[in-house]
């Protein structure tokens, strides 16, 4: 299997390549050249496995360049380690006889992003020693909050890499700071900046290519990475959930084998339900996408209309890791609405940078709809779906699965559309308190440890042990640094002089 870039079919490179590289040099995303096809027999011989049997078949069937040995290391330390609660680490929750939660999120960090990145560091050690030149891979991360810590948790003490993350000193919450500056693990730093996310990202990316900075590292046989989520190694790990999901609901009798499923996404970068479209593409029994957002609803449009534009108000709301106005994944699916055409995908998003907008073809939009339907809905329904979910099933749910729940309804009731459907559930709801404590109609404490505390005692659910013991554990990182400074904190947290 060879990855040809969305924007060039020059460029051919092997998954190795693809995921040292994370971005094509003219910015194309890397795609494989075909999809693999996976057959009922496949699924039914699945069926009985362990996921991280039907990991390392799914992941065979993508990165041809690796070896099972290989691929059976870089699972085995990901999902096998003791990083996941329990045996499955996305098991399915039953909440009505016809909706099914996946549920993404009993990594390390309570959220969906560790299933990518608990194997996203083993995958990226494996491919240097592949196709790399022998230098040690430093991943530099601005982050706004949970991306950070996923990825600190993920590369923590991975051979062969380093990773550093600056944080905006007052962008994120009590509990997301604590996460990031009591990491543990001898590969890892950390630095809060003064100003806002806006601040710190633009740094970050002024230092992946200042000259200057990049010859220091070579210098010491060090190499910038990095881990953001248009990497295919980090959307590769993400098909392997939906396909391991069907299996568990045929394992479980909830439907029989070839049956197929919907599937409802609450989205923001386009990467979660991508996966879950390539694994139809691969011949998965799946019937709709269902692409949830919040008010930021420019995906809403653009699968009801083909017309995608990026010229509107940005709201914040209370599921913040879906606000956003540019959903770099999409760049794949346009890629394959245009039947694989690599200038027209190039065409289209010259157009987002220069006028922020873009328009599909009657035949692509009509291609869109009939894989995709896209529905949105406000932060006053969340809060409603919230109370709901727990009223009717007794299931509490973070806000940015009952966006998801929302609008699974409304496409139900829109269409009548019955057919059983996996809705995916991508973060604790302790990782968002005050929001679920809130619309459960409970008093909501100053203290953020109180809040856990208190969803505890409401929902009868442990707090995540990770979250819980975060307020003993040593504070490790304690610097702040202006801008200006980053270049230093680099050096230092790397051990240059
Ligand atoms: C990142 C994230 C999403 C959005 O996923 P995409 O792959 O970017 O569409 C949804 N929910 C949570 C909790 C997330 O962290």
């Amino acid at each position: 299997m060879k990855y040809v870039s969305t924007r060039d079919g020059n460029i051919c490179v092997d998954s190795a390549q693809a995921i040292l590289r994370g971005i094509s040099k003219e910015g194309g995303l890397f795609v494989p050249d075909h999809f693999p096809k996976i057959s009922l027999e496949f699924l039914e011989d699945l069926r009985g496995k362990s996921y991280l049997d039907r990991a390392v078949a799914v992941l065979s069937l993508y990165l041809t360049d690796f070896t099972q040995e290989e691929l059976r290391r870089c699972v085995e330390g990901a999902y096998a380690s003791g990083n996941f609660e329990g045996e499955n680490p996305a098991p399915i929750s039953v909440l009505s006889p016809d909706v099914y939660l996946l549920e993404l999120w009993h990594g390390p960090t309570c959220a969906f992003k560790d299933m990518a990145l608990q194997l996203l560091p083993y995958l990226m050690s494996q491919s240097n020693q592949k196709a790399g030149d022998g230098k040690t891979i430093v991943i530099l991360v601005a982050t706004s909050g949970d991306t950070g810590k996923a990825a600190l948790e993920g590369f923590q003490d991975v051979a062969g890499t380093k990773i550093l993350v600056f944080y905006p000193q007052k962008g994120v919450s009590a509990i997301q700071k604590l996460q990031m500056v009591t990491q543990r693990g001898e590969n890892v730093g950390v630095a809060a900046v003064e100003g806002n996310f806006d601040d710190c990202q633009s740094q970050v990316k002024e230092i992946f290519t200042n000259p200057a900075i990049l010859s220091r590292l070579e210098e010491n046989g060090l190499t910038f990475s990095s881990a953001n989520s248009i990497n295919w190694g980090r959307l590769v790990p993400q098909i392997i959930y939906y396909i391991s999901a069907y299996c568990d609901l045929v394992a479980d009798e909830e439907i029989p084998l070839g049956e197929p499923v919907n599937i409802c996404v609450p989205t923001g970068n386009f990467g979660n339900i991508l996966a879950a479209y390539y694994a139809k593409q691969m011949g998965l029994p799946v019937a709709k996408l269902i692409c949830a957002s919040n008010e930021n609803n420019v995906l809403t449009d653009f699968i009801r209309t083909g017309v995608y534009d990026r010229n509107r108000p940005f709201y914040l709301t209370t599921s913040p890791s879906m606000d956003i106005l540019i959903s770099s994944n999409l760049e794949r699916l346009i890629f394959e609405l245009t039947g694989r055409d690599h200038q027209l995908t190039a065409k289209r998003m010259d157009e987002l940078k220069g006028a922020g907008r873009y328009s599909l073809t009657p035949e692509e939009l009509k291609k869109m709809q009939e894989d995709f339907y896209g529905g949105f809905c406000t932060d006053a329904q969340v809060s409603q779906r919230i109370a709901h979910t727990f009223q009717q099933y007794s299931y509490v749910c973070d806000p940015h699965t009952a966006v998801a729940l929302e609008v699974c309804d409304q496409y139900r009731q829109q269409t009548g559309d019955e057919t059983r459907t996996i809705v995916t559930s991508t973060a604790s709801p302790f990782k968002f308190t005050s929001t679920v404590l809130g619309a459960l109609g409970e008093p909501v404490p100053d203290n953020d440890f109180a809040q856990l505390n208190e969803l505890s005692n409401v929902s009868g659910m442990p707090v995540p042990p990770s979250l819980a013991g975060l307020e003993h554990q040593p504070v490790r990182f304690d610097r702040t640094v202006s801008r200006a400074q980053m270049e230093q904190a680099v050096y230092n947290l790397l051990g240059l002089k």
